[in-house]
């Protein structure tokens, strides 16, 4: 079979991003995002092969104008020859264990989902609606943050309020960084040569939002994040776990309302909140090394956080064939990655000093001390598993 293109897209509320997979290539042919769309500062920038960045100001362009902006660079990289979308969506509910193509009746599920995503459903559509419009003939697929997750039982996605909130109102955990975690677990196997079905891992993706997964068998038997991905771990600017009568608290006692608390745990917390300084581990690493206390402290609370989460996860497990590391901290801080296993000494892990400095920048690697248990740097790569989905569905359409 001829070699195959496909496009991938990320819609935001705001924001495009895309990259153009090739089956011959193992980088994409095209990168890149439009952002600040529908804005006069909107900008389309990309890189291709040679990873020259290019940039183009497109005032007031919407996501359609955006997308049409980008149709000519995407012919001109794969030669005309585009043979189908794959589309990130964050919010799949109980609808979506998979990935699916797009129809109508998709398309009518992914809206009925709107109320567990407000922010992000909405984005998600529109770019499938868009693209749509542009290439009617095109088979487009829709790959769920969240389906991943829908093998969890139920005694690991229900939360303990009474049932009638789950059955009327789909009030569950759902976790996400479902692609990245399926991404990564296969590849754990690829590397230790273990079979992907009969294998067990815990994983971290630790980008601006953080989660981990207990993975067994290539299935998600917990994650830590829920029905909102604030849920869990200590992110770039989201608070994660906090005790959830805080809502009411900060309303009685500063008369706060809900809107301001939502933008306080998601925006305003985690790291940031923490330091005061900044949501970006590379700046807190900086100042932590001049001695700043709070930045310090942020990072001593988000790697604790991170070891219980991954401690509580072993409860998921039947037994640990590796702890996987993602994410651009995770697959960058060695800080971050020793402080972490430092806590779970109990359980067995322990970090080779020299193999944790060696995994950063791409480099993925065994960062184990010898005779422990296998801890794992593996980069993410959530565009080629949405690619893969796409065209394992074009051949499964075919067939
Ligand atoms: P997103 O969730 O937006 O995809 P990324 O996966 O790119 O985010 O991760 C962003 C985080 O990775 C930021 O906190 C950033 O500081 C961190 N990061 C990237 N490079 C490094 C590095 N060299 N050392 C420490 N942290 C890093």
């Amino acid at each position: 079979m001829a070699t195959r293109n496909i496009l991938v897209l990320n819609c935001g509320s705001s924001s495009l991003k895309f990259a153009l997979l090739s089956q011959a290539h193992s980088t994409p042919l095209l990168a890149g995002q439009a952002e600040r769309l529908a804005g006069p500062q909107a900008t389309l920038h990309w890189w291709q092969a040679a990873n020259i960045r290019q940039r183009r100001e497109l005032p007031g362009a919407d996501h359609r104008a955006a997308l049409q902006a980008l149709l000519p660079l995407v012919e001109a990289a794969c030669g005309g020859g585009l043979h189908g979308i794959g589309h990130r969506v964050v919010h799949g509910g109980e609808q979506f264990t998979q990935s699916c193509l797009i129809d109508a009746r998709t398309l009518a599920a992914i809206r009925e989902t709107v109320p567990l995503a407000p922010l992000h459903n909405p984005a998600n559509l529109l770019g499938i609606e868009t693209a749509l419009a542009l290439f009617p003939d095109l088979p487009q697929v829709a790959v769920f943050d969240t389906a991943f997750h829908q093998s969890m039982p139920e005694h690991a996605y229900r939360y303990a309020i009474p049932e009638r909130f789950y059955r009327e109102h789909g009030v569950r955990r759902y976790g996400f960084h479902g692609t990245s975690h399926r991404y990564v677990g296969r590849r754990a196997a690829e590397i230790t040569g273990l079979s992907p079905g009969d294998s067990c891992w815990l994983s971290a993706h630790l980008g601006n939002g953080c989660s981990t997964c207990a993975i067994v068998d290539g299935q998600s038997r917990d994650t830590s994040m829920g029905l909102t991905p604030l849920e869990g771990l200590v992110m770039g600017t989201r608070s994660g776990d906090v005790d959830p009568n805080l809502h009411s608290h900060l309303a009685r006692t500063l008369g706060w309302s809900l809107t301001e608390i939502d933008h306080l745990l998601n925006s305003e917390s985690g790291l940031l909140g923490l330091s005061g300084l900044s949501n970006d581990m590379r700046n807190l690493e900086q100042e932590r090394a001049r001695g700043h206390r709070q930045a310090t402290l942020a990072i001593e609370v988000f790697c604790y956080r991170l070891a219980k989460s991954l401690a509580a996860l072993f409860c998921a497990l039947p037994r640990l064939d590796g702890a996987i590391f993602t994410g651009g901290i995770g697959e960058n801080s060695p800080l971050v990655r020793a402080r972490t296993v430092a806590h779970m000494g109990l359980l067995g892990l322990v970090v080779d000093e020299t193999a944790n400095a060696r995994c950063v920048g791409g480099v993925s690697g065994a960062i184990n001390a010898p005779g422990h248990p296998r801890l794992l740097v593996i980069p993410t790569n959530e565009e080629q598993q949405i690619a893969l989905d796409t065209l394992a569905l074009l051949d499964s359409s075919a067939s």
